[in-house]
């Protein structure tokens, strides 16, 4: 069905070329930088980066990359390149918010839930060397079942929208609703197991943890938040090679409209902030309901939880993979994600620990590391640049000179 039988003429074939093909050929030499690859490899001093159809050809040492005649020259002289950050867990509401992510450096989002079909069309379009906005990965609607049968109808019909993995939500919201149970989970995995889709587990218990774990799933989606992770635990998620995302974010989103927090006035958030969610943040009667919730007191007690946890996973040697769960109101994408590493590095992790798991290793977390977390040979291009080093002070994030993807500068 698919052969072309008739000859198409020149003219309609260059009608068709997509504006993608304008960027094939194009060789970019980016020079001058320091490059922090993502790999563990030291940060490299004068580094050239050699981009060609959107991806690296090579990065490394000034002296040990040619630059081929007729290259476009990018001088980065004095700033500090990192990967494109990695988040693991967000969410896509819209196509456009691909940019907002991008503006901060958030170069690929895996969105865990609730994508429109527009959201699924952007992923469709996306390996192309014209990109300019964020990657996306999609888990269509969040699976909650009530039965087993309805969990491997549910499945299959995510897998027919061909979405990258499967999410599912096994909570009560602090005791207030029902909770999916360990039969329709197992059913949900089992099923998604067969068609050789992860799954990926909204949680908050350490008991719900340890079950899900049992049962298979791939990636847990936020800190265990009611008691200190032990042993069990670490072991079972070293066993199967399971990473957590720690969305400490998503526990500030809870609490912190209580009051107008002070980076509301930050001009970085200003710059592409929802200001529908600002005018609601600000909104006294909210701050003063929030100050009275119950619900968000305990997840602000959650918040210290996580931390603490997040440590003693890290120490561990458990994958940690970056996460905000941003994307619902008030959870503001990309700025979200520079507070969420501010916050890893004050859980105590180390500004590289907490780079690599928001790159390098939230790639490979979620199993896109051919393609991206790291600048070496073959990957896109999809880099950030720095003012200033962020291994010396991880709030160095904030200033971005530029953003780049598929060797393509962000407007931003
Ligand atoms: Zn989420």
């Amino acid at each position: 069905m698919t052969m072309r039988r008739f000859p198409i003429s020149t003219l309609s074939i260059l009608l068709a070329l997509p504006a993608a093909l304008a960027a094939q050929g194009v060789t970019k030499a980016f020079t001058g930088a320091t490059l922090i690859d993502g790999t563990d490899r030291a940060p490299v001093a004068n580094a050239t980066i050699l981009v060609r159809d959107g991806r690296v050809v090579s990065a490394g040492p000034a002296s040990q990359v040619t630059i081929p005649a007729g290259a476009e020259r990018v001088s980065l002289a004095g700033k500090t390149v990192i990967p494109g950050l990695v988040n693991a867990h967000g969410h896509v509401n819209v196509p456009a918010d691909l940019n907002t992510y991008a503006a901060y450096g958030v170069t690929t989002v895996y969105s865990l839930g609730g994508e429109p079909p527009s959201v699924f069309a952007a992923r469709a379009s996306q390996d192309t060397p014209s990109l300019d906005r964020a990657r996306v990965f999609v888990s269509g609607p969040v699976l909650t079942p009530i039965t087993p049968e309805e969990a491997r109808t549910m499945v299959a019909g995510v897998a027919a929208e061909k979405v990258d993995m499967v999410k599912i939500r096994v909570d009560d919201n602090l005791g207030t609703t029902a909770k999916m149970t360990p039969e329709v989970y197992r059913a949900v995995i089992d099923e998604a197991q067969k068609r050789g889709l992860r799954v990926a587990t909204h949680l908050f218990y350490l008991n719900d943890a340890k079950l899900l774990l049992e049962a298979g799933t791939d990636f847990v989606a936020h800190s265990v938040r009611d008691l200190p992770v032990d042993d069990a635990l670490i072991a079972a998620l070293k066993r199967r090679n399971v990473c957590v995302s720690p969305t400490l974010m998503r526990e500030v989103s809870t609490f912190v409209y209580e009051g107008t927090p002070a980076w509301m006035s930050d001009p970085l958030f200003l710059a592409h902030a929802n200001t529908e969610w600002i005018t609601q943040g600000k909104d006294p009667v909210r701050q003063e309901a929030l100050r009275n919730s119950t619900a968000a007191q305990r997840y602000k007690v959650a918040l210290g939880v996580a931390s603490v946890n997040l440590k003693r996973l890290s120490d561990a040697g458990v994958g940690i993979a970056m996460g905000t769960d941003t994307g619902p109101q008030g959870r503001f994408q990309g700025y979200f994600e520079l507070m969420e590493l501010e916050l890893m590095v004050k859980a105590g992790l180390t500004p590289r620990q907490v780079l690599h798991a928001a790159t390098r290793d939230a790639a490979k977390c979620m199993k896109i590391d051919a393609h991206v977390g790291t600048l070496e040979s073959g990957k896109w291009a999809d880099f950030v640049v720095l003012d200033a080093d962020p291994l010396v002070d991880i709030s160095n994030v904030r200033g971005i000179a530029s953003v780049w993807i598929a060797g393509n500068r962000v407007a931003r």
